[in-house]
Formats: C-alpha cells, structure tokens, sequence
C-alpha cells in the first residue's frame, strides 16, 4: 500500500470540521464542564466576558448536566443550541470549549473525556462547573453581579447580560 493510500488513523475531531461530523460525533464532542449554563456578562466597552459562578436555573450542579436538556429550549427561551454555524458566534462559550476550539481549529485538552477516556476527568481537572454554582432561583434580583468568580474581573459597572 503506497504512503498516501494510507488510512488516517487520526480522531474524528481532528479530521473533520464541525459541519462534517455525524450527530453522534457532534454531541461526544461536548466535555460537560456546564460553563455555557453559567450567567455571564459582557463588558459593553471592550467586550470581555466575566462569568459567575450562578447556573441556569435547570442546570443540575451535582450532574454537572442539564437536567431538562431534550426540550431545554422550549423551558429556557434563551438557552442557545449550538450549530456549525453559531459556534464561532457565540461569545458565551469558554476558551477551553471543544466547540470553539475545533472551530478555531485547535486540537482538544488532555482532560477531555474523547481524550482520556473518562467523563470524569474534565471535572478532576476542575474545568467544570460542577458543584461550585448556584442556582438563579436562588438570588434576589440585582445579585448575580456580585458572583462574578475569581478568575474573571470585577464587573460591576459598565457591564450588561449576555
Ligand atoms: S462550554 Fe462547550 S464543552 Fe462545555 S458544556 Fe458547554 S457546549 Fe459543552
Ligand atoms: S437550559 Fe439547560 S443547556 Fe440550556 S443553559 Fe440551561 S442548563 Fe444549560
């Protein structure tokens, strides 16, 4: 067999574009860390998102999934079904997203579940939001601004929801 008949042994995420997988391929690719549940808000002047460390209020933070996800958009009108097409357009979604990392044409983290095998692995690497959120049922209004997490920035001004 010559050098270029070659089958390609390498992932799926690494052969093909987020349009090009198959619908069992596009949903393993999520890693369940649970932060695009997380409220988040932008910047207005220079746009940086600061997230919270407050969930949608149908994310369960002990499964670290969401807990109403096959009709999640008809209970949470906002809630934004990713697409091939949404993806790179959608400021919410974290740097370490495996979404926007295969648009942006990067490759995955070791702590990926498709990468080490585990599910779990994403929240030992504490990527994931998993028991560290509250819920927006649980905050009087005006509240959630002073649950931006540590690893963000104070944003208490000139910031508006995203
Ligand atoms: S941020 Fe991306 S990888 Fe993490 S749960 Fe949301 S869609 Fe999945
Ligand atoms: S509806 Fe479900 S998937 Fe959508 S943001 Fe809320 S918890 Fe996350």
């Amino acid at each position: 067999m010559g050098r270029n008949s070659e089958p390609n042994s390498a992932p799926f995420w690494q052969q093909k574009s987020l349009s090009e997988m198959n619908k069992e391929e596009w949903e393993s690719l999520c890693d369940g860390c649970g932060l695009c549940c997380l409220l988040k808000f932008e910047n207005i002047y220079n746009k940086e998102i600061y997230y919270t460390d407050v969930a949608c209020r149908l994310f369960d933070p002990e499964t670290c999934r969401c807990s109403q996800y096959s009709n999640r958009s008809q209970v949470v009108a906002a809630c934004v079904q990713l697409t091939p097409k949404n993806v790179p357009l959608n400021p919410g979604l974290p740097a370490t997203c495996a979404y926007r990392l295969i648009a942006e044409g990067k490759d995955l983290f070791p702590w990926h579940p498709l990468v080490s095998g585990s599910k779990n692995s994403v929240h030992t690497a504490k990527i994931s939001a998993k028991n560290r959120v509250v819920s927006e049922d649980s905050l009087a209004a005006g509240e959630a601004e002073y649950h931006v997490v540590p690893w963000t920035k104070d944003i208490r001004s000139n910031c508006k929801k995203v």
